[in-house]
């Protein structure tokens, strides 16, 4: 018979139906599937995980995006469509942008130290460390957004080396 559920195999082949919509199986191959699962510990624990993994998926709300995120995602497209061919400006630049900052940390470590010995600890114009790309026609938002960008950047790299003098001990003055 077709409705009859004879192995293992037919009977998860109705899981999915099962799941989404019952009504959509005849009654007797709900029952005849209810019957093997009451013998079959498999099929039944392995039911018993698919109806727990759909709940926790109606409870999940997806996470809202960045308000910015559209902002900065069409303001990305439109300076890489409109871009020149890649100067070494620019390739610095993007270096600076994407690279981990785990190559520059001996470097920046170097000025910092100098920064620091020069002015005694006042962090003024350290901003000024990332220095501004060749001028292209680009829109003011998208300058905004580059700004921001170097700013969070910045201060992140400082994170880090304060951290790193930090574990160092003796490396911020102490006045
Ligand atoms: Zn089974």
């Amino acid at each position: 018979m077709k409705n009859q559920i004879r192995s293992c195999t037919d009977c998860q082949a109705r899981f999915a139906d099962l799941l989404l919509d019952s009504t959509s199986l005849p009654a007797p191959v709900q029952d005849s599937l209810r019957a093997h699962m009451s013998t079959c510990t498999a099929c039944d624990s392995t039911m018993k995980d698919l109806q727990a993994t759909f709940a926790a998926m109606d409870d999940w709300t997806v996470p809202e995006p960045s308000p910015f995120f559209d902002t900065r995602l069409h303001a990305r497209l439109r300076e890489e469509q409109a871009r020149q061919p890649e100067g070494f400006l620019e390739r610095v630049r993007s270096f600076l942008l994407f690279s981990t900052g785990r190559q520059l940390r001996p470097a920046v470590a170097g000025a910092l130290a100098l920064v620091l010995v020069a002015s005694g600890g006042s962090f003024v114009g350290i901003h000024g460390l990332h220095p501004e790309a060749a001028p292209t026609h680009t829109s003011a938002t998208f300058e905004d957004l580059r700004v921001l960008d170097n700013n969070a950047q910045a201060l992140q790299q400082m994170d880090q080396l304060l951290d790193d003098s930090g574990d160092d001990g003796d490396a911020t003055p102490t006045t």
